[in-house]
């Protein structure tokens, strides 16, 4: 006999048990985004987290731990996006957010065309190095927010996403718990590339949070960022 596969489902209750403020709409087209998620990652490899409560929880509530950071109509861009974390899910609650979003993976970028495509979010999608991107004059200082989540160490992500931000513009790196051992190893990061970093510390139901903001404060050099791969393998 075939095995029975059963997928247990994502619901309006799950969501809001998670994220309580959801308007109906939003739920409507979180489900929608779940639903996309799950069937894709049959033959891309988008998540390892594919239970409905731990989406909600894990890729969906987290997302939105730096929503207030960011300034209304900002131009937002997402740098090694994945399956579209933090960016999609920030984009579902702030429609005033111009998004663009960044990845090196080919499928992934289809996956984020069609799903944006189906939530009806706005959002420009870019098959790219972050480190080449970067060198691109319609995207080099142009963001007032960068953000990322699971890509790399802070001093790698600083020389990732500076290079986006226009003066005043922020980084906002998301991160499991505690972060000192990465602030300290980005000091000279910081200084090279002239940013001032802000802690804000979350405690969720399912685990700590951080998302530290690095705030530009002049135009970046123009080495930088370096060839792709140099921030990974000789960091500032
Ligand atoms: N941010 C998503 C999340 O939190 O679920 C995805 C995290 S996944 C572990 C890291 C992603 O970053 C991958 O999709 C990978 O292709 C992308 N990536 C890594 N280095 C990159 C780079 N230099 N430029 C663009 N994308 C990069």
């Amino acid at each position: 006999m075939d095995e029975i596969i059963t997928a247990e489902s994502m619901t309006a209750e799950l969501l809001r048990e998670a994220i309580p403020e959801l308007t109906d709409e939003q739920a409507r087209r979180f489900i929608i985004y779940y639903d996309e998620l799950i069937e894709r990652n049959r033959s891309v490899n988008l998540t390892r987290i594919t239970s409905p409560a731990e989406v909600a929880q894990k890729h969906f509530a987290d997302s939105l731990l730096g929503m207030a950071m960011i300034p209304q109509g900002a131009r937002v861009i997402d740098v090694g996006t994945g399956a579209g974390f933090p960016g999609i899910p920030l984009a579902i609650m702030r429609p005033d957010m111009e998004l663009t979003l960044v990845d090196s993976l080919g499928k992934r970028v289809r996956f984020l065309e069609e799903v944006t495509e189906k939530l009806g979010i706005r959002a420009r999608c870019i098959h790219a190095r972050a480190e080449d991107a970067a060198r691109n004059d319609a995207l080099r200082a142009h963001f007032d927010i960068a953000l990322t989540r699971a890509v790399a160490p802070m001093n790698v992500l600083l020389e990732l996403t500076v290079p986006f931000l226009k003066v005043g513009g922020r980084s906002l790196m998301y991160k499991a718990g505690g972060v000192e051992a990465e602030t300290e190893a980005c000091s000279n990061a910081v200084k090279v590339l002239s940013c001032s970093l802000t802690v804000a510390g979350f405690e969720v139901p399912w685990g700590a949070r951080t998302v530290v903001s690095a705030e530009k404060l002049a135009k970046t050099p123009s080495a930088y960022p370096r060839r792709a791969g140099t921030a990974q393998k000789k960091p500032l």
